[in-house]
Order: C-alpha cells, then sequence, then structure tokens
C-alpha cells in the first residue's frame, strides 16, 4: 500500500501585519521528499504520528512537502502557491496511490483566500479523483468549512489544547484511512457550525466548556458505528466568515446517526456558550500579586502577546511593570526582537548596552520600552522540546540574547515561537525553577509544561492580538450575529 504524505500548516491572525512570507516558513519547516521523514519520525506531532503508523504496518509513504510557520498574519500568495504547486506535481508524478494523509491546520488564510486548507483539500481532491481517499488532520483551532468537509474522506482535530494528542491523531488518521482503503469502513460526515466564536482563554480541554463538550464526544465515540468526532474550539482572530466552533462527526455509513449527534454536540456548546467568556488580571494587579505571593516560581501569561496565536510577540507591557516595581529575579520569555538582539551581539556577553525592547511591531503590544542591562548570555537559539508538546522536535528562536535588566532576564529571540516549553528558559542557563517571576508569552499551551512546575499560575490582560477581550478588535468579514461579538445572537 502506498500513501501520499504532505503538510502545510498556518494559523493566520487575520489582524496582524506580519506577513507568512517564505522567511518565516524557512525560519520553521519547509521540507521535502525524505527529508519529511528524517526531521518528523519519532516526534510528538501528527506526522510523526503518521510515519509511526505507517511503519507498523508495513506502509510505504511517498512525502512530499512539509511547510509551517508561526502563526502571524496572512500567507503570502507566493509560498502559498509554491507549496500547493509542489504538492500537486508530486501527487502528479506519484504514480499510483492507495490513498492520501494531510497534515494541516484549518485555520490558514492566504492573501486573497478565506479557506486555504478548504482551497488545497479541493485541489488534492481533483487530483486523486472521487475514489481516493484522503484524510487529514486539523488543529484544535481549525475554523471548519464546508470545502473542507466535502472534499476530505475523513477530517481528525485534536482533542487537546495545549495539544498533547498529535502524534495520536497522526496515527488515527492513518488507520482509519487504511480501514477505508481496505473497505472496513464508509465515512459519512456531518457537521455543524452553531453561531460561536469562543475567545482563547477559556478553550483549554483540562477544564470548562471544552472538557464538557470532548467528555461527550469521547463518550459518543464509545459507539461502534461511530468512527471519530473532533469538535473545533476554531480561531477567533481570523476574519473570515467561517471563524469559529465547528463540530464534525463521522459514523460508518450512517448519516442520521452523524446529524444526530453532530446535532447534540452543537446545541450543548450553544447551552453553555457563557462560559468561554475570559477575564484576567490587569498587568499592575497581576505583577503586585505575583510579588506578594510566598513560594516560586509564580507564572505570569502574557495571554494576548501568544505567537501562537499570531500576536507580535514584542509586548512590553509586563515587563514595564516590573521594571517600574523594581522586581528582582524574574525572566520574561521570550520578546521577539532581532534588532535588539544584534545590539547584544555587538556589545557581546558581559557588554553593557542601553536600547529599546519590544513594541515595534505595531501598537497595539504596548510602546518600545528603554533598559539599560548587562549581556549575560549569547545563543543560536537552537533547542530541542522537552515537554509534552511536541516532544524530541527541534526548536529554532534565531540568534539569542539573554539580557539582565537588575536580575530581570529578558529572553530575546529572533525567530517567532511560542514560550511552551520550560526548555526556551533553560537552553540559555535559566533555571525556570529559580526564579520568582517567570513571565511567558502563550495563552494555553505554556499550563502543559508549566503547571506542573509553577508554584502559582497568574493569567494576566495585558494589550495585544491574542486576547480574549474580542470587543478589542474590529471584525469585518465574519458572519453575524456571533457569539460573543453579538451577545443577543441566537441559534436555531
Ligand atoms: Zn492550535
Amino acid at each position: 500500500m502506498r500513501l501520499f504524505l504532505a503538510m502545510m500548516s498556518h494559523e493566520t491572525n487575520t489582524f496582524s501585519n506580519v506577513p507568512a512570507d517564505r522567511r518565516q516558513f524557512e525560519a520553521r519547516h519547509l521540507h521535502y521528499g525524505g527529508e519529511i521523514l528524517e526531521v518528523f519520525r519519532d516526534t510528538g506531532t501528527c506526522v510523526g504520528g503518521m510515519i509511526d503508523a505507517a511503519k507498523r504496518r508495513d506502509i510505504t509513504l511517498v512525502p512530499s512537502v512539509a511547510a509551517s510557520a508561526s502563526p502571524a498574519g496572512r500567507v503570502t500568495s507566493d509560498i502559498y502557491a509554491a507549496v500547493k504547486e509542489r504538492m500537486l506535481a508530486d501527487l502528479a508524478s506519484a504514480g499510483r496511490v492507495d490513498g492520501v494523509l494531510l497534515d494541516l491546520h484549518g485555520a490558514m488564510v492566504p492573501e486573497g483566500l478565506d479557506d486555504g486548507e478548504g482551497d488545497l483539500i479541493t485541489a488534492v481532491r481533483k487530483g486523486v479523483g472521487p475514489h481516493v481517499p484522503i484524510a487529514v488532520t486539523l488543529d484544535f483551532h481549525g475554523n471548519l468549512s464546508s470545502a473542507m468537509v466535502n472534499d476530505a474522506t475523513l477530517l481528525h482535530g485534536y482533542k487537546t489544547y495545549p495539544h498533547v494528542d498529535m502524534a495520536e491523531r497522526g496515527v488515527e488518521a492513518t488507520l482509519r484511512l487504511i480501514d477505508v482503503i481496505e473497505g472496513r469502513s464508509r465515512p459519512t460526515a456531518a457537521f455543524r457550525k452553531p453561531p460561536l466564536l469562543p475567545p482563547l482563554g477559556n478553550q483549554g480541554t483540562a477544564r470548562g466548556p471544552m472538557r464538557r463538550l470532548y467528555d461527550l464526544a469521547d463518550e459518543m465515540e464509545r459507539d461502534r458505528r461511530v468512527i471519530s468526532v473532533s469538535v473545533f474550539a476554531g480561531f477567533p482572530f481570523a476574519d473570515i466568515p467561517d471563524a469559529g466552533l465547528g463540530i464534525y462527526v463521522v459514523t460508518d455509513n450512517d448519516q442520521v446517526l452523524a446529524d444526530e449527534l453532530a446535532e447534540r454536540l452543537a446545541r450543548v456548546a450553544w447551552e453553555h456558550r457563557r462560559e468561554f467568556l475570559h477575564e484576567a488580571l490587569s498587568v499592575k494587579d497581576a505583577v503586585a500579586k505575583a510579588l506578594a505571593s510566598e513560594g516560586r516560581p509564580i507564572v505570569l501569561a502574557d495571554m494576548a502577546d501568544n505567537t501562537g496565536g499570531g500576536s507580535a510577540g514584542d509586548g512590553t507591557e509586563i515587563l514595564r511593570e516590573l521594571v517600574r516595581v523594581g522586581a528582582r529575579s524574574a525572566v520574561v520569555a521570550c520578546i521577539w526582537d532581532a534588532a535588539a538582539v544584534d545590539a547584544c551581539i555587538a556589545a557581546g556577553v558581559g557588554g553593557r548596552v542601553t536600547l529599546d525592547v519590544g513594541g515595534k511591531v505595531d501598537d497595539r503590544h504596548g510602546a518600545p520600552l528603554r533598559v539599560t542591562g548587562t549581556v549575560r548570555t549569547l545563543s543560536d537559539g537552537r533547542f530541542v522540546h522537552k515537554g509534552p508538546m511536541m516532544r524530541g522536535l527541534p526548536g529554532r528562536l534565531g540568534p539569542t540574547a539573554v539580557l539582565d535588566v537588575d536580575d530581570i532576564k529578558v529572553i530575546l529571540i529572533s525567530y517567532r515561537w511560542q514560550t511552551l516549553d520550560p526548555e526556551m528558559i533553560r537552553f540559555v542557563g535559566i533555571d525556570p525553577m529559580a526564579e520568582k517571576v517567570v513571565v511567558v508569552k502563550s495563552t494555553i499551551h505554556y499550563r502543559a509544561a508549566f503547571e506542573p512546575i509553577a508554584k502559582e499560575i497568574i493569567e494576566v490582560d495585558a494589550p495585544g492580538l491574542s486576547s480574549s477581550n474580542l470587543t478589542r478588535f474590529r471584525f469585518e468579514r465574519i458572519r453575524r450575529p456571533i457569539f460573543p461579538l453579538d451577545l443577543e445572537a441566537t441559534f436555531s
């Protein structure tokens, strides 16, 4: 059996002015052919799971292209077209394939297109014809569309946020695809999109409304007639018609059951919609609370400046407050500011510099902050993920500097990446356990690795493009009415 394999992943924040261009993909992942197997084998990723499942079943993978970039603004049309063309050309020259495995995101918005994944899946469907099954893994934050549902045979969304089940979903997609190829199942899908745009802050699956929905989904999956159930929380910072929560149920050739279960999940999501509303402490209150707490480390989550949600990653407001109150034994991980890194490199380790850090990308993450400090560490930014997410996968932060501002250690990076792994602090010689205050730029993902080590976690309402206060955004194209932008929205 031969399965075609390709990956393209981007979570696009349409409010961001940072284009996701070729350079952003090259800084993260842009691999071709056999190199894909080398990079992703034995990693906690969907492609890692697909490789593992194929090996166990003695199946030949035909790897094409794997492209991903840190979430940012729209994917530029040149890199999108290049990856898509490569995928289709490889598919055309692959000879006979029995099935297709795609690892996509679900919230990719290329320039001039609303639904990147729908466009890709439709193109691949045209390439292979109506009879070759296509199985797709999608991020928990995918904004489900009818094109994705109609042109793929099977979709598999992550069931966790923090996303710790990616490899598992990759394995599942592969095994279910084999079932279809070998005639053991006939997937029949239903989907629902209640008018609901959940903010990120309460989308976590450890507790709250998404836990409730996945408990119900897990129960539904135990029915032998059900192949899989995905509840996509959706990605709210995409001003496109399809943004928001999506329910996807696929049964073995039972349309009535698929519709019934999808409808039930949509109703429950709608009934509990208010539980998605999120509140966090102001910067001032959060910093005061952290410094008044006993024990360490106290983790301050800069939820609204999460590069994993497409924020700039150079927000300064928490750092500004730490400096203002004279905090000690603190680390800020991490601020995206390549120019500041360059200044630190020029000064060298031990050099004393005065410079403006952060606040340079736009006017929505605080103003640049002038600080004077000592360059403590310089690094090429290479580390390996060691937490529950993406374990084993190499990470690249680009040239990296630690600037020590009176014992507030500011980690400055050149490539954008969310602070989801304590390794991003340890690899520059800082022990997060020994710090009083650890600032992480992340909304939920940091919890997988930081919750077990944090004395206390404080969620902070600083400014930024991944804020859970959706009234701060000007939506123009999303379908209306939609909750919570329209509190009076109804679902009939
Ligand atoms: Zn996600």
